[in-house]
């Protein structure tokens, strides 16, 4: 049976990856969306176990020790990290696994999985991004100020994916996207062209 593929995403907080990636969701069957494990508190209308699994930071270092993250990495200040078993068992499955992870988490992930995919998520200037930041709400002005100098130190990392999407508009960063995983699921792996050749060989 033919793998499922991984594609990580990343992009500064407020470019509305997550917007995005539900969008992507609601409109393909064959793939799921890792919940990622973290120490900071929910937020208003967060679920656990749905939007993240909340711990402990002494339940998640122990989990970290006992290797059951695919990676982890420390963002704004709190431990996030992908749990290990849901990636192996969904892309053994056939399944595709989207993640969801900060440039840290996804330059690990490359590390180890060689035939990721890694999008990346642009706003469409860094004047938009803090209107954006600004507009949520939700964090205060030295936050925003964080996050707005994270925001740089990411996009310095737009080398290392394979796509660049810029939100300007949501419907159409969608598409793209989904555009994006159409392409991937015809592109040629390592490995697989010798097979190919056979089974037409085989059956001519
Ligand atoms: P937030 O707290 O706003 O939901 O997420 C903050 C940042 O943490 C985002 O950039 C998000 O992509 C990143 N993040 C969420 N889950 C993970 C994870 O499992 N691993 C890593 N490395 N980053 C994550």
């Amino acid at each position: 049976m033919k793998k499922g593929r991984l594609f990580v995403v990343s992009g500064p907080s407020g470019t509305g990856k997550g917007t995005i990636i539900s969008r992507v969701m609601e409109r393909l069957e064959n793939v799921s969306l890792s919940i990622s494990a973290t120490t900071r508190a929910p937020r208003a209308g967060d679920v656990d176990g749905v939007d993240y699994y909340f711990l402990t930071e002494e339940e998640f270092i122990k989990r970290a020790d006992e290797g059951r993250f695919l990676e982890h990495a420390c963002v704004h200040g709190y431990y996030y990290g992908t749990p290990l078993d849901p990636v192996t068992e969904t892309v053994e499955s056939g399944r595709d696994m989207i993640l969801e992870i900060d440039v840290q988490g996804a330059m690990k992930v490359k590390e180890k999985y060689n035939e990721g995919v890694y999008i990346f998520i642009l706003p469409p200037s860094m004047k938009v991004l803090r209107e954006r930041l600004t507009g949520r709400g939700t964090d205060a002005p030295d936050v925003i100020e964080r996050r707005m100098n994270n925001a740089l130190g990411e996009i310095a990392y737009i080398d290392r994916y394979d796509y660049g999407v810029v939100n300007d508009d949501l419907d159409s960063a969608a598409e793209q996207v989904l555009d994006i995983i159409k392409a991937e699921h015809c592109r040629v792996l390592d490995g697989e062209a010798d097979k190919i050749i056979s089974e037409y060989g085989e059956e001519n």
